[in-house]
């Protein structure tokens, strides 16, 4: 019993491992091979308790630094920046650690065509990049987005106003990223207001501890503008409120639906 208990718990860690960043699984799975109950018999027990944990936890580093870049780049996935580069900044070193940061190489270039006609046209701004898709395996869902499964979505960090209204050249309000909303005004249009939307969260506790960064709506829109014009993209997702305060509604613009996440924090962004 203790023992079905056991691989249970064995079955919801792969799961949820795998689920978050694709290869933290393999990694746990690995570990628990390597120190199973066999060969762990002479280890004291107070060790054997923090061998599985360090022993994936090293694996995990390892394959996210070194492996899996080089072998999804032979797949055609390559690697969103994990630095800061002139150009385009990770909007948060999460989606490195979790490896959900790996687009097409023709996404990646129209991100890098994108950073530089930005840093031309606002000097000193930089492209903030967040989730793209996994390193391997067409059709692999990113949870809980629901199309990033192909390496031809990525989403875009807004560009923000610090509290005194200057530019600031790059960043999130969100240390996660996402899910601080650039929320709508009375009267904005809003489509999915008082109907059952599971899928659509407001998260509202995180809303109060973030800084107060006015969206920059000036180098948004030139971002949404620029995209548009571009023929390898074929879909925009912005909230409504915020496509009408830009003044871009329509085309490859559109709504992803009440049934999705929110996208007042993000734009969503689809290539062919
Ligand atoms: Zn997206």
């Amino acid at each position: 019993m203790q023992r079905a208990g056991h691989l249970i718990l064995k079955g919801i860690i792969f799961t949820v491992l795998t689920a978050l960043t694709q290869i933290g699984g393999i990694a746990y799975a690995v570990a628990s091979l390597a120190w199973s109950a066999q060969r762990r018999r002479h280890i004291p027990t107070a060790l054997t308790r923090f061998l599985v944990p360090a022993t994936a936890i090293t694996l995990y580093a390892v394959m996210t630094a070194f492996v899996a870049p080089p072998l999804a780049a032979h797949w055609g996935r390559q690697r969103l920046p994990c630095t800061q580069g002139e150009t385009l900044v990770p909007a948060t070193r999460l989606t490195c650690w979790l490896n959900r940061g790996y687009v097409s190489s023709e996404t990646l270039t129209l991100l890098s065509d994108l950073g530089h006609d930005l840093s031309r046209r606002f000097p000193g701004s930089r492209l903030g990049v967040l989730e793209g898709g996994f390193p391997f395996i067409d059709g692999f869902p990113l949870v809980p987005h629901l199309s990033h499964r192909d390496g031809r979505k990525v989403d875009l960090s807004f560009f923000y106003l610090d509290e005194n209204g200057n530019p600031r050249p790059d960043g999130s309000p969100s240390t996660l990223g996402y899910f601080v909303y650039v929320q709508p005004t009375a009267t904005d249009t809003q489509p999915c207001r008082n109907r059952f939307t599971p899928l659509r969260w407001d998260f509202a506790w995180l809303q109060t501890d973030a800084p107060n960064w006015p969206m920059d709506a000036q180098r948004t829109q030139w971002m949404v503008h620029w995209l548009k014009n571009r023929p390898e993209v074929v879909r925009l997702f912005l909230e409504p409120h915020l496509a009408e305060r830009l003044g871009e509604n329509g085309g490859k613009l559109r709504f992803q639906g009440c049934q999705a996440a929110r996208h007042d924090d993000h734009l969503h962004v689809q290539t062919r």
